[in-house]
């Protein structure tokens, strides 16, 4: 970007301010963030904390006013209403309009409604954006029954945030357990069991026919789709997100679901991008999905444009796939490749502990011994391990190794990991030491994480 150019970007949300920050840091170029949901950028991920009173608005929101100045990046706060690319200018619903040089579309995305007879009464919302909970606190108020519709990671944060308020939950889950088209069985069981402990109740292999009506237009119960009719005053739709792009529906950029990109985030128009949740790949890398709609990888698209808008043509990497959330009180992160169902060639060492609040599970390839995967619920590894151990190709003989590095808690391992490796003794005893030297403490003490003198 050159210093007489105008960098719009269309949405402040993680994806628009990261792209905005790395731009800033080589160019001097004047940089616009627009967004119609909130003035300032704050981080999606939080909401739910502030439902739950355990912050106010305020303390979620990381930067502060004169951060903005300080940095000369323009916010705008209005609704981009259409965007002509032939002259490179945007209407904004203020009846202001706005010219760019550069366009980068980061306008994320919204709850997704399936046509469902009653979506429309009063008391059924989604949950994405700031407005969103808003109307979730409005709706909520005095209120003592919500379903919950959908089994993903937004629909348990919204049954969290409802039982805070000993709000009673029923949450409709189309499987037979939660979650379980991404989690293996075991764990997709574990976390079905813990949401049940927590006195949410979960209907499996049920979906929403209809939502009724009271006489005043509110929501009063749901219909399902095997005839259970469940009395409620909240409906929580929380069935998926679909990109923000209707709004370019004239502009003559291409789009589908979402915004059509290449690997270099551009789109069919000159110097207009799109990144993040409202970017679709026209052809994403064997095994990888067209949509990436995390935290994680908004960073990730938007350092990579940066890159490119900086003067260094930059394709998309994303690297092994990492993502996080938390299940109540169970924290999950799973790193690389670890499917649901495993293939004839996949295999994996599988452990939790008694209480059913802890689990890691090893996906490998049975013949080349390649780690593929990590699936941890309760436990935290270091990140940059993982990654390290996914990138480079590790095999699982490999990963055993270095096991007693990539716990943050050495009794946590000395505990509990030394059966995982006993599993894999069992499973590969020509990989196991002839006088069983690497016990726990001896790998520990191999990696530096112990003193000689240290006993276990
Ligand atoms: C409740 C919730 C919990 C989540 N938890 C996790 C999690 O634990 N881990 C994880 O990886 N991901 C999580 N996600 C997903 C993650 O938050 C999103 O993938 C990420 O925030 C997307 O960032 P973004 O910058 O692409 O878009 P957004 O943050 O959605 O920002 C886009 C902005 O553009 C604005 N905009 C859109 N169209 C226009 C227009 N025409 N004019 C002006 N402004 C416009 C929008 O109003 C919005 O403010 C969660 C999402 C939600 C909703």
């Amino acid at each position: 970007m050159r210093q007489e150019q105008h960098l719009v970007i269309i949405g402040n949300g993680i994806a628009g301010v990261t792209l905005a920050q790395h731009v800033r840091r080589h160019s001097a170029c004047r940089i616009t963030l627009i967004s119609a949901e909130s003035a300032t950028h704050f981080p999606r991920t939080a909401l739910m904390y502030v439902y739950m009173g355990h912050m106010r608005f305020q303390d979620i929101v990381p930067y502060e006013d004169w951060y903005w100045t300080e940095q000369e990046l323009e916010l705008v706060h209005d609704y981009v209403e259409q965007v002509d690319t032939a002259k490179k200018t945007l209407s904004l619903r203020s009846g202001a309009s706005l010219s760019y040089d550069v366009l980068v579309l980061a306008t994320g995305s919204s709850a997704a409604f399936y046509n469902w007879p009653g979506q429309h009464l009063k008391g059924v919302q989604g949950l994405v954006t700031l407005q969103d909970l808003e109307l979730m606190e409005q709706n909520t108020q005095g209120i003592k029954q919500a379903v919950v519709v959908g089994g993903g990671l937004i629909g348990i944060e919204m049954a969290e945030m409802l039982k805070s308020r000993n709000i009673g939950v029923t949450m409709l889950v189309r499987d037979k357990l939660y979650w379980q088209n991404v989690l293996p069985l075991e764990e997709a069981q574990m976390i079905t069991d813990h949401i049940r402990s927590h006195g949410i109740e979960l209907l499996l292999q049920e979906e929403l026919q209809e939502i009724l009506a009271d006489e005043h237009g509110a929501a009063r119960a749901i219909l399902t789709r095997s005839g259970k009719e469940i009395s409620c005053q909240f409906v929580g739709i929380t069935t998926g997100v679909k990109p923000n792009v209707a709004f370019l529906q004239d502009s003559g950029i291409d789009t589908d679901k979402g915004v059509l990109v290449n690997e270099y985030f551009e789109t069919n128009q000159p110097d207009v991008y799109a990144i993040s949740d409202c970017a679709q790949f026209r052809n994403p890398a064997p095994g990888n999905p067209t949509m990436e709609q995390l935290w994680y990888t908004a960073r990730l698209h938007a350092e990579a444009l940066a890159a490119t808008l900086l003067g260094k043509r930059t394709a998309y990497e994303r690297g092994p796939w990492f993502n996080s959330a938390k299940f109540l009180d169970i924290e999950y992160q799973t790193y690389g490749f670890v499917p649901a169902r495993f293939k004839e060639e996949q295999e994996s060492l599988y452990w939790q502990n008694d209480e059913a609040t802890k689990a890691i599970r090893l996906v490998y390839d049975k013949n080349t011994h390649l780690l593929l995967g990590i699936n941890l619920l309760g436990i935290r590894y270091r990140h940059d391990l993982c990654h390290h151990w996914l990138k480079q190709g590790y095999t699982l003989d490999q990963v055993m190794q270095e096991l007693p590095a990539v716990n943050f808690d050495p009794e946590f391992f000395q505990r509990y990991e030394q059966e995982l490796l006993n599993q894999y003794y069992t499973r590969f005893p020509e990989q196991a030491p002839p006088v069983h030297q690497n016990t726990w403490w001896q790998l520990r003490k191999r990696f530096g994480l112990l003193s000689d003198s240290a006993s276990c």
